[in-house]
């Protein structure tokens, strides 16, 4: 399978994706995971990176994608991947489908929550880039510059939206219903 996961920061895309990940032996594809990684190893990337993601914007797209693509071309990830917090807008979207050519992408599942229950769990989680002035920015990005791709991927025939309310538990019986019901496996 390959899928991509998309949400609002705080939607708990990053648990979902490892649940879903081990359940199906996908590779889990974290671009923040990976960016914040070449932060703490203190690589070029990594340096170019950290402002923006302190002030809670987007890394470029070409930081972005080199780390997309190097993961991408490992072998463990030929069996299927999970793309989580990748694409965050348009273009990076555009990029990952030539990338990708014939093997798309075959299902997007979108995780909704109400703005209001994002704040909170932002806050409740406390990470570095969890400050109230930088989840508001976030939010805005998001906004502005993620949203759009919930029509982007509605338009290609992708898009599966599921209630981000709940428990972790109830959460992800949603998205192993979503998998199940889709034979997004069959063409794997
Ligand atoms: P996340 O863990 O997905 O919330 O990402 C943390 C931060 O890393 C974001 O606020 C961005 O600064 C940066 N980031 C993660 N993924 C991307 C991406 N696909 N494009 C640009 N910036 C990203």
């Amino acid at each position: 399978m390959r899928l991509i996961l998309l949400g609002p920061p705080g939607a708990g895309k990053g648990t979902q994706a490892a649940r879903v990940c081990d359940a199906h032996g996908l590779v889990h594809l974290s671009t923040g995971d990976l960016l914040r990684a070449a932060v703490g190893a203190g690589t070029d990337l990594g340096k170019e990176a950290k402002a923006f993601m302190d002030a809670g914007n987007l890394v470029p797209d070409t930081l972005v994608l080199a780390l997309v693509r190097e993961r991408l071309e490992q072998p463990d990830a030929a069996a299927g991947f999970l793309l989580d917090g990748f694409p965050r807008n348009v273009s990076q979207a555009e990029a990952l489908a030539a990338d990708l050519g014939d093997r798309g992408v075959e299902k997007v599942i979108h995780m909704k929550l109400e703005d209001e229950e994002i704040v909170q769990r932002l806050l409740a989680r406390g990470r570095e880039d969890d400050t109230e002035a930088v989840i508001r920015n976030r939010l805005e990005v998001y906004s502005n510059e993620t949203a759009p791709l919930i029509a982007h991927f509605d338009g290609q025939g992708l898009l599966v939206t599921i209630d981000a309310q709940g428990s972790m538990d109830e959460v992800f019986d949603r998205i192993a219903g979503v998998l199940s019901d889709s034979n997004a496996g069959a063409s794997a």
